[in-house]
């Protein structure tokens, strides 16, 4: 990992800059989930990771409550995460099909994953201010990644956020709709994908399916050469 890298994650791990979320991360992982009672849960900032040579970056929104919050890595430990790396394996992105917990060997071809929110908000609605707050930490990510050329987004609120963090940097007001497959040209250039969320209620009532989301990583991989 690089020092940058390094020193990026240091600083989100150590974050108390919203007390609310710290006062609900700690929360859950002091209550935590009945299937998980005698775990250790995490229940810090979670980081992004993955390749920092990537080409392709997928974002979500944050941590899940019981998922990153419990293991420490995004999208590890919960039903969305068991969806999108059946996916990312069936697309030659990730080594293995699952992603259980950091000691699991998991790799990611040319692939980063973060969330815009390092911290779970309860009932997944962050306010303003905390997305504010944590939108320096996902711009150095995505400044940082010097290599990228495709974004991801996993549902709606991560498409917005990101695009609000964009609009920001380069001054724009174009409108941005959010539809499955979706993609933008965005000002430096790189290719914005919108695709819907990976959970459980969305995979449940087949708003999005294995094919859906296997097509959209597989153009991705094509967009970003790799
Ligand atoms: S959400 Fe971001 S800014 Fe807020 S405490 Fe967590 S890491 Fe820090």
């Amino acid at each position: 990992m690089s020092i940058k890298f390094k020193k990026l994650n240091n600083s989100i791990i150590k974050c108390k800059k919203c007390p609310r979320l710290i006062r609900f991360s700690k929360k859950i992982s002091k209550e935590k989930r009945k299937q998980n009672i005698n775990e250790v849960y995490w229940g810090k900032p979670v980081t992004g990771f993955g390749d920092q040579n990537a080409k392709l970056i997928i974002i979500g929104l944050a941590p899940a409550a019981h998922g990153g919050t419990r293991t420490g890595r995004a999208f590890t430990g919960d039903k969305s995460g068991s969806f999108l790396f059946k996916s990312l394996y069936n697309v030659k992105i990730s080594n293995q099909n699952f992603s259980e917990n950091i000691n699991d060997d998991l790799k990611l071809d040319s692939t980063y994953i973060t969330n815009i929110l390092k911290c779970v908000p309860p009932g997944d609605k962050p306010l303003n201010n905390e997305l504010i707050k944590c939108s320096n930490y996902f711009m150095f990510e995505l400044e940082n990644l010097k290599h990228l050329k495709v974004i991801v987004t996993l549902g709606k609120v991560a498409f917005d956020n990101c695009l609000i963090n964009y609009k920001k940097k380069f001054k724009i007001n174009k409108k941005f709709e959010f539809k499955h497959g979706k993609k933008y040209r965005l000002p430096d250039n790189k290719i914005l994908i919108a695709c819907y969320h990976p959970s459980p209620r969305n995979v449940n009532t087949k708003i999005v399916t294995s094919v859906m989301i296997n097509q959209l990583f597989r153009r991705a991989k094509k967009i970003a050469k790799f």
